[in-house]
């Protein structure tokens, strides 16, 4: 069973974790509730491949690890 998260402030539930201020009150969300342990797996690995890169342009100026690493970010 899933307990739906509710915003701390207002106790209305959190229907859409992509917008981080709530609607009723204006209070931001909390990181924790913004995301899914799952979402932030994603954004996490997103991170970690920037990294990545960040590292191999600086090893090797000038090139790219793969032609199609735009993150959209
Ligand atoms: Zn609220």
């Amino acid at each position: 069973m899933e307990s739906q998260p509710k915003r701390p402030k207002c106790g209305s539930p959190v229907y859409s974790r992509r917008h981080p201020v709530c609607g009723r009150c204006g209070e931001k969300l909390p990181e924790s509730l913004m995301f899914s342990a799952e979402a932030r797996k994603k954004v996490e690995g997103v991170i970690e491949q920037d990294r990545k890169r960040a590292e191999w342009e600086r090893k090797f100026p000038g090139t790219s690890p793969s032609d199609s690493g735009t993150t959209g970010l």
